[in-house]
């Protein structure tokens, strides 16, 4: 089945003093286990709107969002964080790590949160700075590193409940070439193990690491394409 499945989204920014916005005006959007999803488009597209519609962090003006089969925009705020915290990870595009925590702590804090034991939430942070070759760098704090490796850190926390979807909002968009190669090669990886990923991207070579690519335009699906010639469901 599905992992998500939206239907009829919507959602209108109301800045105060401003002109509303309307960022996502009706999609309709599955994401199969498994899959690596692309979504692209131009700036202001509503791209990072979806993915935070998708991610439960903020609430939609109509439409149904399901994660796992569960309804979640129908729950309050603390019962999406909750849900958030054991079934969804995410990546920004400014890493958004805890700069006074040490890149351990940073990776634990979401696993303590989520109810595991100290010892399991120390294991699994060790396995995956491990896996992502930032074990000699647990004690530092994330502003003696680099931005590529605060990029993997934050892959790290965002990974570190085994989340059934990682969400990336221009994970690259700060890096340069050699840190935005390595981004990609580690989602690439996480995908060959089974990791569902939907990727929010300008641009077209990251995208092209995906398997499937939603282009988004003006708050809306304007293609969804699998990258081996096939269309979703067709
Ligand atoms: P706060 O959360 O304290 O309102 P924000 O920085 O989120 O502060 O927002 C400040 C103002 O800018 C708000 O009116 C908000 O709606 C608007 N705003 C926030 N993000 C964006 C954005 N990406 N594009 C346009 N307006 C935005
Ligand atoms: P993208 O990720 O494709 O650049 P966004 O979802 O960030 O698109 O933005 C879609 C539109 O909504 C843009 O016009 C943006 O300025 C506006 N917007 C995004 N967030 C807010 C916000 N919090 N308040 C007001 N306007 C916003």
């Amino acid at each position: 089945g599905s992992i998500v499945r939206a239907t009829g989204l919507v959602k209108t920014h109301r800045p105060e003093g401003a002109a509303p916005v309307h960022a996502v005006r009706g999609v309709d959007l599955s994401v199969e286990r498994g899959e690596f999803v692309a979504v692209t488009g131009p700036s202001g597209a509503g791209k990072s709107t979806l993915l935070h519609l998708l991610a439960g962090l903020v609430r939609p003006d109509s439409g149904t969002i399901e994660l796992d089969g569960r309804r979640i925009d129908t729950l309050s705020e603390a019962r999406r964080a909750m849900l958030r915290r054991r079934h969804i990870g995410v990546v920004f595009q400014f890493f958004n790590l805890v700069s006074n925590l040490t890149v351990a702590d940073n990776v634990e804090l979401p696993a303590l949160l989520a109810g595991r034991s100290p010892k399991q939430a120390r294991a699994d942070r060790t396995e995956l700075l491990e896996e992502l070759g930032l074990a000699a760098k647990e004690k530092r704090t994330p502003g003696e590193l680099s931005g590529g490796e605060q990029q993997r850190v934050a892959l790290a926390r965002a990974l570190v409940n085994a989340p059934s979807l990682l969400l990336a909002d221009e994970p690259a968009g700060s890096l340069d070439s050699k840190g935005t190669r390595e981004v990609l090669r580690l989602l690439g990886r996480f995908h060959q193990r089974g990791q569902t990923i939907l990727l929010v991207t300008h641009d077209a070579r990251m995208a092209g690491a995906a398997d499937r690519v939603i282009s988004f335009f003006d708050g809306q699906v304007a293609d969804d394409v699998h990258l081996d010639g096939g269309r979703p469901g067709a």
